[in-house]
């Protein structure tokens, strides 16, 4: 017999029969596909005692393996207030996958590079023999990384250092005209040319303001901002708070500010739209005053707002000159060394299905040149292959302030994370790590991620209007994982569906959920093109409940056994070379056609097939009962033979519910 035949008998896979094989004191070879029948009748009989004493030793082996691989005696370790599942592991010294099955057995579902707080490292720490203590004063990887770039600036001598542009951001609540805003800036249009496709977006610009040039990052939304804020790279210098006339102070519009007043940089209001015939600049400023405790200069306060239409291109000169004077009054030194390695940060970043990965990289110090080795966190990922500027055009160097799309990486970096330039050493491909994507894609999984691969997985990638609404959103998803399916959400993030997140969905056979947000129209383009699933709420529930729909699809069945029934073989009528017509009668149960067949002779299995017909009294039927004679057409190798007994089944498949 066939060892996977025997396989299938015993519901095992193959390959665990040939291990097993041995232990039961059955001698096989490593190539072998057969054993004889005996041995296998054999092994059928035996199979209830040798499965539980092969499943007893598996328990014991395994009990003894989780003890083996945790500290003999409680180890102390100290974490930061959020560690990755592998440098908890790396720091206990104890195997990657025994983390994860104690985070599991504690509901957490992390993955290798996912992080998890001081407390679940504790709480897990327990069964693994650790004592977890909150390191003191050790810096978050990101604090590390902001400390990275702040050093660089503070080791540079005076002498070497010369003056920057100013780097800006525009923020404010969705449809108060941010990218409007940004695009009259550039004095381009930025929207027409979307859909054109003529303008490029690499993620910022740059313009010429008598004599000095402005760096504007041309991200709507908070998302870059605060992605990059969370990972401690501060990039803007300046901000602008948009607010519509006609609409006032809105939830973003205060969490915008909140975003602002956190990173502590000098800011000015843009009160836009004030063509409009709604447009009440007094109330605004009054629900700036009343709602931010934000005062206006000509209300006797310190804050400057700029009364402007992006959309008739009024008070946009004035406005970028108070621009100017920000920068020259309160944003301090600007200054960088642009005679000296390039250090930046990521501010998009994305995979192109034809020339691979790409990333805006905004210059902070030093000149970044083609050939240069780009690293993030100490890790090589790549060399720069070709540097484009905001207008698409080649260059050979970008120097401070100024923001290049950056060709030749092999992974797609996260945004916010810092770009140092390595010295040149090969780039060794065990040196390119799957790294924790926080705000961002997650592009690369490494071999490791693969070990729960068996859990189907819902891909997804969530925008949504304001920071509170994401992790609500998150939060109420996490929390429909188990150990059959499981969501990931591999970027979150505010504001516009955005060609980025069309490009990270196709990548990663991900679908878009966004909560309260609106898709450009070019973007819509994409996503049809690209046959992306982009779904819309305006209620929390609604997108759970979705997710919830969409994850049950993925849930893979079990299959069950029915036992149906038995036949006793009294005749065979024709024999073919691969299948037989046998008549016989329904000992037990009954014999339904379409259903799976053993054939057992002296209490022995032989042989498994279906049934693909079935007829009694001349006349096809469906199914015979218990003491009824009938023939049968048996698919399968024709070994019945007289007097054999032919057991019917089914397998149904069982879908799991959530
Ligand atoms: P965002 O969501 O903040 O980026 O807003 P958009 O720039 O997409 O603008 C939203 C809508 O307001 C668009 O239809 C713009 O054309 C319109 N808009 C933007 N600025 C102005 C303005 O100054 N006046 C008027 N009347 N409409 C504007």
């Amino acid at each position: 017999m066939n060892i996977s035949e025997l396989a299938r008998i015993l519901r095992i896979s193959p390959q665990e029969l040939k291990n097993l094989l041995p232990e039961f004191g059955f001698s096989v070879g490593k190539k072998a596909i057969k054993v004889d029948n005996n041995t296998a009748k054999k092994i059928i009989r035996d199979w209830p005692r040798l499965r539980r004493e092969w499943e007893n030793k598996k328990i014991d082996e395994e009990k003894q393996k989780a003890i083996e691989d945790l500290p003999k005696e409680k180890k102390i370790i100290e974490v930061p207030k959020s560690v990755s599942v592998r440098d908890y592991a790396d720091l206990a010294g104890i195997p990657i996958n025994r983390v994860l099955t104690e985070l599991m057995k504690n509901g957490v579902f992390a993955s290798i590079n996912e992080k998890i707080d001081f407390d679940t490292a504790m709480i897990v720490g327990e069964n693994l023999n650790l004592e977890v203590k909150e390191a003191d004063n050790t810096l978050d990887e990101d604090d590390k990384e902001e400390k990275k770039l702040e050093n660089i600036l503070s080791k540079e001598e005076e002498g070497n250092l010369e003056e920057r542009p100013p780097v800006i951001v525009v923020m404010g609540h969705v449809d108060h005209g941010k990218t409007r805003l940004l695009d009259t800036i550039r004095s381009t249009d930025v929207i027409g040319g979307e859909a054109g496709g003529i303008t490029q977006h690499i993620g910022a610009y740059q313009i010429n303001r008598k004599n000095n040039k402005l760096t504007f990052i041309d991200t709507p939304g908070h998302e870059a901002f605060t992605a990059m804020r969370s990972r401690g790279a501060k990039v803007a210098d300046i901000a602008i708070l948009v607010v519509a006339a006609d609409d006032g102070v809105k939830q973003q519009t205060v969490e915008a500010f909140q975003i602002i007043k956190a990173a502590n940089i000098p800011y000015l209001v843009a009160i836009n739209k004030i063509d409009k015939e709604a447009a009440d600049v007094n109330r605004v400023k009054q629900e700036l005053s009343t709602e931010l405790n934000i005062i206006p200069e000509d209300w006797g306060g310190k804050t400057i707002c700029s009364n402007i239409s992006a959309l008739e291109k009024e008070g946009i000169e004035e406005m970028l000159d108070m621009i100017l004077l920000l920068s020259e009054t309160e944003s301090g030194s600007l200054h960088a060394n642009p005679n000296t390695k390039a250090a930046g940060t990521v501010i998009e970043s994305n995979v192109d299905k034809a020339v691979g990965p790409l990333a805006t990289i905004l210059v902070q110090n030093g000149t970044l040149r083609v050939g240069d080795q780009l690293c993030f966190n100490g890790v090589i990922y790549g060399k720069v292959k070709s540097l484009k500027n905001y207008n698409g055009e080649e260059i050979t160097e970008a120097g401070p302030s100024m923001p290049a799309k950056v060709l030749g990486l092999k992974i797609a970096p996260s945004i916010g994370d810092i770009l140092t330039v390595g010295d040149g050493e090969k780039v060794k491909a065990n040196k390119i790590k799957s790294r924790n994507n926080r705000n961002s894609a997650m592009y690369n999984t490494s071999s490791e991620e693969v070990a729960d691969s068996d859990i189907s997985k819902f891909n997804i990638i969530i925008k949504a209007d304001f920071l509170g609404s994401a992790e609500a959103i998150e939060e109420s998803l996490m929390k429909l994982n188990n150990e059959k399916v499981k969501v990931k959400i591999l970027s979150k993030g505010l504001g516009y569906i955005t060609e980025g997140d069309v490009k990270r969905a196709e990548d990663s056979e991900a679908q878009i959920l966004g909560f309260n947000v609106k898709t450009p129209p070019a973007v819509e383009t994409q996503i049809r093109e690209k046959q992306i699933t982009v779904k819309t709420f305006s209620v929390i529930y609604d997108l759970i409940k979705y997710a919830k729909e969409q994850m049950q699809l993925l849930i893979k069945p079990e299959i069950n056994r029915i036992d149906l029934g038995s036949l006793k073989v009294l005749a065979i009528f024709r024999t073919e070379n691969d299948n037989q017509i046998v008549g016989g009668k329904v000992v037990d149960g009954v014999a339904r056609n379409n259903s799976f067949v053993e054939v057992i002779r002296d209490d022995n299995f032989i042989a498994l097939g279906k049934i693909t017909q079935l007829q009694s009294a001349k006349q096809d039927v469906k199914e015979v009962e218990k003491g009824v004679e009938c023939g049968i057409k048996f698919e399968g190798k024709p070994v019945i033979e007289e007097g054999d007994i032919l057991k019917f089944y089914q397998e149904e498949k069982i879908i799991g519910k959530l």
